[in-house]
């Protein structure tokens, strides 16, 4: 395998595979228009397009797959998707970021298809706050979902919940209670100032900093893990042995390990979650490019990304929500539900 590195000296390793840019629940801090712009369907790559794509992907260095959205699961016949990606030797890692609403529908055949391992997202266990953050009454749902992928069989499960000031900072310990539950690690997320999220401020965000002094007051001292990987989650342990993460991309982000690429639904790369501009790779599969005229263009963009989004945000004075309305509905793949989170 090449050695492919950016010009930052990072591989690449992860790919976030996003199968559709819809999504049945409407965060508000990744959905929060009444209305969306969505992808032409005739534009969305078809499963043989993306294992083709795919393919190439190994072929420099990725051996993790994470299948998003949108909401994954809207996507029709995804197992048959998952069963082709669990057939590539080269892939270690298979997993799915979801809302969980159909999770309990589609827990058994994601399984037989040979997914790994599923990340639920789920920020709060009030219904009203669910309610008034995901705009759709589906809180029960996740939770069969949950239930669902814990009797399938699915390990390592994580719950992923994005931190707001006001919204949820009142229930991190019952999450961590909860997730202990049903057999999955939470993961704390700071609030993004991502495309998409359009009421983002910064006193919303509640930082890592804030997140271990609201959980030491209620668990007494915490101990940071020791980290093995480049996976953006830095991990802690409470003293009864409980671990939970937290995912500090506002405050302290990790763009100097970051081995992340993301494709869209329509065959968009984007070397980085703030990136504005992709790499038309719908556009090459159509026109009748050659493997090796794939690889050779993933091997130029690669080699050519300087990307520190997160890091260059941290830096800024006056920091605002990414991009506005009008940037939004003029180019959706600025989106974080186009782009894959
Ligand atoms: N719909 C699926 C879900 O929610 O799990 C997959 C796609 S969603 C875009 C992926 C992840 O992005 C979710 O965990 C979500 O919480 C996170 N996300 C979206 N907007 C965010 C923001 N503004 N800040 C932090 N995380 C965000
Ligand atoms: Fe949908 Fe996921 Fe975005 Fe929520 S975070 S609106 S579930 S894509
Ligand atoms: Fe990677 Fe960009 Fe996120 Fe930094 S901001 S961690 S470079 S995707």
């Amino acid at each position: 395998m090449s050695k492919l590195s950016d010009r930052l000296g990072r591989p690449i390793r992860n790919l976030r595979l996003s199968v559709t840019d819809r999504c049945n629940l409407r965060c508000q801090y990744c959905m929060p228009e009444a209305e969306y712009r969505w992808l032409p369907k005739d534009d969305l790559l078809s499963f043989e397009e993306i294992a083709r794509i795919v393919d190439q992907f190994t072929k420099v260095g990725v051996d993790r797959v994470r299948i998003t959205g949108g909401e994954p699961l809207l996507r029709r016949q995804l197992s048959v998707l998952i069963q082709a990606l669990a057939e590539r030797a080269e892939l270690r890692d298979i997993a799915m970021t979801t809302n969980a609403v159909l999770l309990e529908k589609h827990a058994q055949e994601l399984k037989d298809a040979g997914l790994h391992r599923v990340t639920v997202s789920l920020d709060t266990l009030d219904p009203e706050t669910f309610q008034m953050l995901a705009r759709r009454d589906d809180l029960e749902r996740v939770h069969e979902g949950l239930r669902a992928a814990r009797e399938v069989g699915f390990e390592n499960t994580k719950i992923d919940a994005v931190a707001i000031r006001g919204v949820n900072d009142g229930e991190f310990a019952e999450l961590i209670g909860y997730g202990k539950s049903v057999g999955a690690e939470v993961r704390f997320i700071e609030y993004m100032d991502v495309g998409g999220a359009t009421r983002w401020r910064m006193d919303r965000v509640v930082s890592r900093a804030r997140i271990l002094e609201i959980l030491s007051a209620k668990f007494g001292s915490i101990r940071e893990l020791p980290r093995h990987d480049a996976a953006p989650a830095d991990r802690f342990e409470l003293k009864d042995g409980t671990t939970f993460g937290i995912i500090s991309s506002v405050t302290q982000p990790f763009c100097a390990t970051c081995d992340r690429a993301r494709l869209t639904a329509d065959g968009m790369w984007f070397t980085c979650l703030y990136a504005e501009t992709g790499t038309d790779l719908k556009q090459l599969v159509r026109s009748g490019a050659s493997d090796e005229a794939l690889h050779e263009k993933l091997i130029e963009v690669w080699a050519a990304r300087r990307d520190r989004g997160a890091e260059v945000r941290a830096g800024m004075k006056d920091r605002a929500p990414l991009a506005e309305l009008a940037n939004l509905r003029a180019n959706p793949h600025l989106e974080m539900h186009t782009r894959g989170g």
